[in-house]
């Protein structure tokens, strides 16, 4: 029977494989502070820190970093076979299997992950518009896909936490002033 690969061994190569790509956490937190920071701003930059980390635990994510880098990594190689190695060597316009796998790893995190993938993939903030620049040797055709895909989930998260956190402190006012009304009235 073939063997099972344990999360933890998916989780680090998932994690390493980014880092030698050149890919940091904090470069991917700087896309969602800039996405989030317009509804909140005094936004902490260690939220969009927090919730990176937390996207990069899912399995989806995951598996689509391993796919998605490897198929960089073998096209940089001149290891793919034609027509896919021209395909995916000139990032070509129409392939669209790119923004496929990197969207699949999205829906977790509801509508506002999709539109703001869709948006990233247009605009191309930050680490996404240096990964798509084209020059040099290395190819990013997956990688800056799935980096959007990242940024998107985890500002969709933080979206979600921010209202979440802002419904706790409001519930703690209403208990507060509640508690001292009646105080009042006990006198
Ligand atoms: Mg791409």
């Amino acid at each position: 029977m073939l063997k099972v690969v344990h999360s933890k061994v998916v989780r680090e190569a998932a994690l390493n494989r980014l880092k030698e790509r050149g890919v940091t956490i904090d470069q991917i937190a700087d896309i969602v502070y800039d996405l989030q920071v317009s509804y909140k701003p005094d936004l902490k930059k260690e939220l969009c820190l927090e919730s990176v980390e937390a996207v990069l635990e899912k399995r989806e994510i995951q598996h689509a970093i391993l796919v998605g880098i490897e198929l960089d990594i073998l096209a940089e190689k001149k290891m793919l076979s034609e027509p896919l190695q021209s395909i995916v060597e000139t990032d070509e316009g129409l392939f669209g299997c790119d923004e496929t796998l990197a969207l699949g790893s999205v829906f977790g995190y509801g509508s506002i992950a999709v539109t703001t993938f869709g948006y990233l993939d247009k605009e191309k903030k930050g680490i996404i518009k240096q990964l798509n620049k084209h020059d040099g040797k290395e190819v990013h055709t997956f990688l800056d896909d799935i980096v959007a895909s990242i940024a998107a989930s985890a500002a969709s998260r933080l979206a979600h936490k921010l209202r979440d956190d802002e419904e706790a402190e409001q519930d703690q006012e209403h208990a507060g002033n509640r508690f001292s009304a009646h105080e009042e009235e006990a006198g």
